[in-house]
């Protein structure tokens, strides 16, 4: 592991003001960024520990909205009563991330922003585009477990399980910057790698993801979120839905899927949601819906096998809710 210093700032002040030309690695729980540490991915300079902050972590209900700080671990959020009775969705998509151990320690803000899982990025020999190189190994190489939409230049997938279930719910990402805060949608927050391969979201350097916001949960409406694994023990997903919809009898009023595991980026399924919405929810009608949505997608040698495992993900995950 290579040295690096350690700073541990008081407030985001400090961080944002921290001089834009020094390489330096915000560090959350560290679950992934020690890692890339130890793994020597990165060679981070300065680690600034935002765990030196004070009141970052906390789950904090407002009549407007649901506010979660940063540094809230996996776990709280887990086990929060007013997730977990309102908005199954995270609740379950907390539930079902890592280990214990890892939502012990893991937080919000850390999960959110997470580097990808693709092996080539992952071993130190290979420099592939997303580390400056200028092939993508993934295109012609081993692709099980790599996007099926929206890859291009580089094919990773976006490995966060609360990513999909926090758009669906129509979060919104407080950022924090060195002229004060700014918010966007947490949809908008994440970009695909033809914006800048190098990254998978807008933060700029010397911004931080300060907090998330959910809108309060509609009386009839309902969400889950569906995860499909290679084991039965943790694992990521392969392919994962996050579905919230009010139905009234049996039709949708209103409906949407955001996919995990499938793109760069949580990836929206808005083909099917319009497919869904006004018309009877029916096994058939859901089946066609996810069907003809995924015939966008373009698998690459290993992984045409997500196409049909998104499909069952999104049916299962809509018959659910009806
Ligand atoms: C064995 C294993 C299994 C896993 N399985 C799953 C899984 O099934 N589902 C899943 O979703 N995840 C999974 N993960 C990933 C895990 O959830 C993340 O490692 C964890 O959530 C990261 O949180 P952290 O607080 O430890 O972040 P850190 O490791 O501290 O940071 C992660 C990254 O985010 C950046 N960062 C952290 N906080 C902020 C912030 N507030 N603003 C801006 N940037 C920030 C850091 O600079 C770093 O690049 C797994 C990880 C491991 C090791
Ligand atoms: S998918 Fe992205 S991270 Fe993986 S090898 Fe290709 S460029 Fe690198």
């Amino acid at each position: 592991m290579k040295e690096f210093k350690l700073a541990q700032p008081q407030n985001l002040a400090q961080v944002t003001s921290l001089p834009s030309d020094q390489r330096y690695f915000l560090m959350a729980g560290g679950t992934d960024l020690l890692d890339e540490i130890k793994n020597e991915i990165i060679d981070p300079g300065v680690v600034v520990d935002l765990k030196s902050i004070p009141d970052l972590a906390y789950i904090r209900s407002t009549d407007e909205k649901i506010r979660i700080g940063a540094m809230t671990r996996v776990s709280e959020l887990a086990e929060n009563s007013t997730i977990k009775t309102n908005y199954p969705v995270l609740h379950e998509a907390a539930l079902s991330l890592a280990t214990p151990q890892l939502q012990n320690v893991g937080t919000v803000g850390g999960n959110l922003c997470q580097r990808p899982r693709c092996w080539y990025y992952r071993d130190p020999q290979v420099e592939c585009r997303k580390k400056g190189g200028s092939r993508c190994y993934a295109a012609r190489g081993r692709n099980r477990y790599h996007a099926i939409l929206g890859g291009g230049i580089c094919h990773i997938v976006y490995p966060s399980d609360l990513a999909p279930a926090l758009i669906s719910l129509d979060a919104e990402a407080t950022i924090a910057t060195a002229n004060g805060d700014r918010t966007v949608p947490l949809e908008e927050f994440y970009t695909l790698p033809r914006v800048d391969v190098r990254k998978e979201n807008i933060l700029k350097a010397n911004e931080i993801l300060k907090e998330v916001k959910i809108p309060p949960s509609k009386n009839e409406g309902k969400s889950t979120y569906v995860k499909l694994k290679e084991r039965g023990t943790w694992d990521f997903a392969l392919v994962s839905a996050a579905v919230c919809g009010i139905v009234s009898g049996n039709t949708f009023k209103d409906i949407k899927i955001v996919l995990g595991g499938v793109a760069p980026i949580p990836w929206r399924l808005e083909k099917a949601e319009n497919l869904l919405k006004g018309n009877p929810v029916t096994d058939d009608v859901v089946k066609q819906a996810a069907k003809e949505a995924l015939s966008d997608a373009r698998p690459l040698k290993e992984n045409a096998y997500k196409q049909d495992l998104a499909a069952i993900a999104v049916s299962r995950a809509v018959l659910s809710l009806v």
